[in-house]
C-alpha cells in the first residue's frame, strides 16, 4: 500500500486519457463536446487518490457504500478546504450503490445526488430526511436492464409508478433528473447496447408521459462499456477502474 500511495501520478495520466476518450466518443457520434459528464468512482480507493484526482481537475465522484463515503469525503473536504484547487468549485458526491433504509440518513448528509433509487419507499425516506436537513436531493431512478445483481426497479412499470408519485408533488425535497442503469457483465456488445437502448427509450417515454419532470440525465456506462453508452445517449458515465486502477477488496 505504501508504495502505491507514494506515486499517484497514474491517476492524472488515466484521467487525461479518459477525458480525451470521452471527447473522442462524443465527436465520433456527432454529439456536442462536453455533453457527457464524468463521475469518477472512487470506492475502495483512499482519500489520497481522490485528492489527486481533484488536483487533476475532477470534481464529481461516485461511491457505493455510505459509511465509506461519509468518512472519506469528510476527510477530503477538510484537507482541501484551504487549497487553491477547490476555489470557487465544489466537490460533488453521488451515491451509486444500493441504499439500505438504515443508511438513508447518512446518505442525505453527505451526497449531492443519489443515483440508485429503486423504490417509492426510498423516495419517501430521502424526502423525510432532506426535509429535516432543509436540503434538496437530486436523484436518478435506477432501472434493471439485465445486469446480474438485479439492482434497480425490476420493471419499467414500477419505475413509472414512482414517476407518477414524484409528478404528484409528493416528495418536494426530492428532485428527479433522470435514469441510471448497469449493463450486464458480458463481452457481447449487442447485449450491452440493448441495455442502454432500453434505458434511453424508457426516458423518452417518461418525458412524453411526465413532461413536467423534465428528465434529462442518462447515467450509463462504466470502464468497460462507456464508449457504447455514449453512442446510445449517455449523459454521465461512471468510471472507476480506468481512473484509479484495480480495486483492492479487503
Ligand atoms: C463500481 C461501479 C462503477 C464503476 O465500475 P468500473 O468498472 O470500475 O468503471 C460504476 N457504477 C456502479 C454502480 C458501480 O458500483
Amino acid at each position: 500500500m505504501e508504495n502505491s500511495l507514494n506515486d499517484l501520478n497514474y491517476i492524472e495520466d488515466n484521467l487525461k486519457k479518459v477525458f480525451s476518450d470521452i471527447k473522442e466518443a462524443e465527436n465520433a457520434c456527432g454529439r456536442k463536446e462536453g455533453s457527457v459528464k464524468l463521475v469518477a468512482v472512487s470506492k475502495f480507493h483512499p482519500a489520497e487518490c481522490v485528492i489527486r484526482a481533484v488536483e487533476a481537475g475532477q470534481f464529481l465522484f461516485g461511491e457505493n457504500r455510505v459509511q465509506e463515503a461519509l468518512s472519506k469525503f469528510t476527510q477530503i473536504k477538510e484537507s482541501l478546504s484551504n487549497e487553491k484547487v477547490t476555489e470557487g468549485k465544489n466537490i460533488s458526491l453521488q451515491i451509486i450503490g444500493k441504499l439500505q433504509s438504515n443508511k438513508v440518513k447518512k446518505a442525505c448528509l453527505i451526497a449531492d445526488t443519489i443515483s440508485s433509487v429503486d423504490s417509492i419507499d426510498l423516495i419517501k425516506d430521502i424526502n423525510r430526511h432532506c426535509e429535516t436537513l432543509n436540503k434538496k436531493m437530486e436523484i436518478l431512478l435506477e432501472l434493471h436492464t439485465g445486469e446480474d445483481t438485479k439492482s434497480g426497479f425490476a420493471e419499467e412499470k414500477e419505475l413509472f409508478k414512482a414517476l407518477e408519485y414524484l409528478a404528484g408533488g409528493n416528495a418536494p425535497y426530492v428532485s428527479p433528473s433522470g435514469f441510471m442503469t448497469m449493463a450486464p457483465f458480458t463481452d457481447d456488445e449487442k447485449i450491452i447496447r440493448s441495455s442502454f437502448i432500453t434505458l434511453r427509450e424508457s426516458l423518452e417515454k417518461a418525458n412524453a408521459e411526465f413532461p413536467e419532470l423534465k428528465l434529462s440525465e442518462l447515467s450509463m456506462g462504466m470502464s468497460s462499456d462507456y464508449k457504447i453508452a455514449i453512442q446510445e445517449g449517455s449523459t454521465q458515465v461512471r468510471i472507476g477502474t480506468a481512473i484509479f486502477g484495480q480495486r483492492l477488496y479487503t
